[in-house]
């Protein structure tokens, strides 16, 4: 497996160094919307340390993320009054992965509404603004 590239989109967005809609942060994790999202208020869960997938994270961290995608999975049910969610997590190019720093998606999903095609349509910049802002408030008592 090749080694991590810290100039990786995500890496750069950890460091500020380019934009993000922003969900949650701790010390440990971050959570941001999907530009491309597959359903709305598709999010990714990312750990702040340099993880190329799951093939390689700190075992701590990898828990971590998990316990913050399940706090984002049931923001996601309460902000879009969604049916149910669908979390996914590709590793290598071969199983699908684009971006090569470890991120969960979680994305909310509406009973018959069927996900959008990966990368296929860009989301405007207020729409994605006011919902990572939804997000954020629903983060708080979940
Ligand atoms: P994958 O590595 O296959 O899990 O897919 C990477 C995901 O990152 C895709 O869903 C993209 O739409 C998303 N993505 C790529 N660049 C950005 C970005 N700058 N901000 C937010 N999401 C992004």
């Amino acid at each position: 497996m090749p080694d991590y590239d810290p100039n990786n989109i995500f890496a750069k967005i950890i460091r500020g160094e380019l934009p993000c809609h922003k969900i949650y942060e701790d010390d440990r994790a971050l959570v941001f919307l999907d530009i491309m999202p597959r359903a709305p208020g598709h999010a990714l869960v990312i750990p702040k340390s340099p993880a190329r997938n799951l093939l390689d994270v700190n075992p701590d961290d990898l828990a971590h993320v998990a316990k913050v995608a399940q706090r984002v999975a049931r923001a996601g049910m309460k902000v879009f009054q969604a049916d149910g969610v669908t979390v996914q997590q590709f590793n290598e190019n071969a199983g699908g992965q684009v971006v090569f720093h470890l991120h969960v998606h979680v994305i909310p999903r509406k009973e018959g509404v069927p996900m959008k095609p990966p990368a296929s349509e860009k989301e405007k910049p207020e729409v994605l603004a006011d919902q990572a802002k939804k997000l954020a408030e629903a983060m708080q008592s979940v």
